[in-house]
């Protein structure tokens, strides 16, 4: 029953693309994933915001929305 309730977790390492690793616990061992919390854009975000906020500038002024 014991081994049904917890299973095999052991130390282990997620590998991101961006090169960033993570520790943590896992059944598996030596995870690999192609994006993380560290260059996911709703983390990272900042380009992102800037670019918008390029593109509202635009739209308000060929509508003449800016005072
Ligand atoms: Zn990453």
């Amino acid at each position: 029953m014991k081994n049904a309730i917890h299973p095999n977790y052991k130390p282990t390492t997620i590998t991101c693309a961006c090169g960033e690793v993570i520790h943590t616990s896992s059944t598996k061992e030596n995870i690999k994933v192609e994006i993380c919390s560290k260059c996911h854009p709703f983390f990272t975000g900042k380009q992102k915001l800037v670019d918008t906020g390029g593109r509202v500038d635009r739209f308000n002024r060929r509508f003449g929305m800016t005072k």
